[in-house]
């Protein structure tokens, strides 16, 4: 077992004589046994860097090293690799059972007998073992997910490599195979590196999480972290839902100065901002205090413009000066109804300063 590095890494693609940078100088290292979930919009580079760390793709600049071994100018099937697709790539014609000793026959030493057994209690393992005998189409889509697991696990790789694996399946067999992919992951200890779009998927399963955008990783942290201390805009805006609040601000000494409303600094903050002209003001919509003193320091008189009711929360849309201007998650205890004036509350503990955009 070990280290999964990727070492400034790029891949440049060629479109018609014009230069494509897919992934941008990417550096991180996967610890050993550690599940790193690579998020993202669409197109920032995610399939690419799991690509080139299978071999599917070959790397433009940079290495990829399993410990200190370098591995990314070896084939794909020298790398000890195994790859769970979103389309699962189930081969139709072969059983459950086919399906999963393939591969094992030609890569092991492993007898008849051992594989039989290997296969057998993997599939236990993943609740199938009823369904060896059946063909892929003669299987629900979670089914089918499992049994691609199982492919990848009977391998018995040092990295497992997973491409949205969970988007095919409806939501609530999601997020039940999402802890179970998790638990799996920790009970077999296999370095993981799992891609999805989905940020809540990232913030539930990843023991770090590797925000890519356009190319070029953002942060790499636990969720947490990254919720807390995003490193930039991108990132507070990408984490969290409903997304966070942005204002564009002047700096006037230790005031910001906004279209929208004045916002005073304490010192501290006032001179994180010094020397700049304008910084970006960000703050979660659960960070936004629905308060009835409009004599609190922060506080802004606003006008509900639209509530929008999420499960045992709300989120509830605020007008400053006739423009619609922020969101705040409001406790469904508290009813808040369209048109009603509220006093909202931007405590500057939870306020991020960022450069302005
Ligand atoms: P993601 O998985 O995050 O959606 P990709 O890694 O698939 O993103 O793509 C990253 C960028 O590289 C995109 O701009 C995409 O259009 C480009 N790209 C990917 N594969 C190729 C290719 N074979 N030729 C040219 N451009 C490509």
């Amino acid at each position: 077992m070990a280290d999964l590095t990727l070492d400034h890494v790029s891949k440049f693609f060629d479109d018609g004589g014009s230069k494509v940078v897919a992934v941008d100088d990417a550096s991180v290292t996967i610890e050993d046994g550690e599940f790193l979930v690579l998020v993202g919009p669409s197109g920032c580079g995610k399939s690419t860097t799991l690509r080139m760390i299978a071999g599917l793709e070959t790397v433009s600049e940079g290495e990829i090293r399993l410990g200190d071994d370098r591995m990314d100018n070896r084939p794909p099937r020298d790398r000890d690799i195994a790859m769970v697709f979103q389309s699962y790539a189930l081969y139709p014609h072969m059983t459950v059972r086919g399906n999963m000793r393939f591969g094992l026959e030609e890569s092991t030493d492993m007898g008849d007998a051992d594989i039989d057994e290997l296969v057998e209690e993997t599939s236990s393992m993943l609740g199938i073992a009823d369904l060896l005998d059946r063909k892929p189409g003669e299987l629900s889509g979670g089914q089918q997910q499992r049994v691609a697991l199982g492919r990848a696990i009977v391998r018995d790789p040092e990295v497992f490599l997973m491409d949205e694996p969970l988007s095919n399946l409806d939501a609530k067999l999601r997020s039940q195979m999402r802890t179970e992919l998790q638990r799996l992951q920790e009970d077999l200890g296999v370095t993981t590196v799992y891609v999805t779009h989905d940020q809540t998927e990232a913030m539930t399963m990843g023991d770090r999480i590797a925000i890519l955008n356009d190319g070029e990783l953002q942060q790499v942290a636990t969720p947490l972290e990254a919720y807390h201390r995003p490193a930039n805009r991108f990132v507070a805006g990408f984490i969290g839902e409903p997304s966070m609040n942005f204002f564009e601000m002047d700096v006037q000494g230790d005031e910001l100065v906004g279209d929208a409303f004045s916002y005073e600094l304490s010192a501290k903050s006032a001179e994180a901002v010094e020397g700049s002209e304008r910084v970006t003001l960000g703050i979660r919509p659960e960070d936004v205090e629905v308060i009835d003193d409009a004599a609190a320091d922060h506080a802004y008189e606003t006008t509900v413009d639209v509530v929008e009711p999420m499960g045992n929360e709300n989120a509830v849309y605020l007008e400053l000066g006739g423009e619609r201007r922020f969101v705040a998650t409001v406790g469904g205890m508290r009813r808040v109804e369209a048109g009603e004036s509220v006093v909202a509350r931007i405590p500057e503990d939870a306020v991020h300063l960022f450069d302005a955009t």
